[in-house]
């Protein structure tokens, strides 16, 4: 049976309960001032900032003029880019990062030198701050996901927007339509850049909370799994009949978190040494699991557990059963984002992703 949350705390730490009171999460989980999860523009592309460490690795691979124009906000001699005079049909992505930036449907010729576009690839790919350097007043341009210097963008530019967005060349790399595009430029709601997990770690609420504010998590639900019924309902899987477990599906970018970056996670947020209960919760719905999408994850599960037992991380025996995962039945609307609407929590431990600053460090 479920324990009122706001009633008794119950932290997780290596294996042993701490009991406490009152709002615990105040201290290290308040839904209304943790960590955002990644941000996602309309086009579909993950434009969370990225750290500074991270573009430093990426600025690497750049040549010194790209180097020059984009991390010291450079501006190349007018005439003199190799993306001018481009008009074959194409997008123009950034050269640091490669998202999107510019279309080639909006690109004008504007005499100027530098190539122009009336409006970026989507709104939210380019952020705008004022510019007071070389004596002018001018808006600079930004990659919104690496904050490469692109160009400045100016109120003169032709219908509809009347704007003139004016770019370095060395900042960018066009892309031919029809070519290849690598992974990192596409949008991340394509199926086949996505991975799906799925974890069993007592109450949904809160294991749906934790895993929603990871980076490279796209969509967290929570549901019922790897029971013996179809289409269980909260009450079904309450009256401890059906066997399921209460579940998350983990919807994932691998090229900005692994699957072993989220079962430590997992083993950090939850008490893997309790058998069908967590906290105050009992019943096998409340079990320790992991459901595995395909054998890759079982190997990665069994390997992971393998390891923590041996490091002795936790003072009792590590219970979570490992099974491939059965079909995933989402649970009622109400138990969706039931942290976040209520203000409630559940016992949990913290996360690596919530023990970093918000600034962004863990990306
Ligand atoms: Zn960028």
């Amino acid at each position: 049976m479920r324990v009122a949350p706001e009633s008794v705390l119950v932290a997780v730490v290596g294996g042993v309960l701490v009991a406490g009171t009152l709002f615990p999460w105040e201290d290290q989980m308040n839904p209304q001032t943790a960590s955002p999860g990644p941000t996602m523009s309309a086009r579909g592309h993950d434009i969370t900032p990225l750290s500074a460490q991270r573009v430093a690795e990426l600025a690497t691979a750049l040549t010194p003029e790209q180097y020059r124009v984009t991390q010291t906000s450079g501006t190349e001699a007018a005439f003199c880019g190799n993306l001018v005079d481009t008009k074959d049909e194409g997008t123009y992505y950034c050269v640091v990062c490669g998202l999107p930036l510019f279309s080639s449907g909006a690109k004008f010729h504007s005499g100027t030198g530098w190539p122009s576009f009336w409006e970026p690839f989507d709104p939210a790919h380019v952020t705008v701050k004022s510019d007071q350097s070389h004596g002018m007043e001018r808006d600079e341009i930004n990659c919104a996901r690496c904050a490469a210097h692109l160009g400045h963008v100016f109120d003169d530019g032709p219908k509809p927007t009347g704007q003139r967005h004016c770019l370095n060349s060395a900042a960018l790399v066009f892309i031919k339509m029809g070519d290849p595009i690598p992974q990192r430029s596409q949008p991340v709601t394509k199926a086949d850049t996505v991975q799906t997990a799925y974890f069993a770690g007592g109450c949904f609420w809160g294991v749906e909370h934790s895993f929603s504010l990871a980076p490279g998590v796209i969509d967290v639900q929570s549901g019922y799994m790897n029971g013996k019924t179809g289409s269980p309902t909260y009450k079904d899987v309450c009256a401890h009949g059906t066997g399921h477990a209460e579940a998350v599906r983990v919807v994932f970018d691998p090229a900005r978190i692994s699957y072993e970056q989220l079962l430590e996670g997992f083993f950090e947020l939850h008490d893997p040494t309790q058998l069908n209960r967590q906290g105050p919760d009992t019943g096998d719905q409340y079990r320790s699991a992991i459901f595995t999408a395909d054998e890759g994850q079982a190997a990665a599960a069994r390997a992971f557990v393998k390891r923590l037992a041996a490091q002795g991380r936790f003072s009792q025996p590590i219970v979570t059963q490992i099974e491939p995962a059965q079909t995933f039945w989402p649970a009622e609307d109400y138990h969706q984002d039931y942290v976040v609407s209520t203000g409630r929590q559940c016992h949990l431990g913290t996360p690596w992703w919530l023990k970093q600053s918000p600034s962004g460090v863990a990306h």
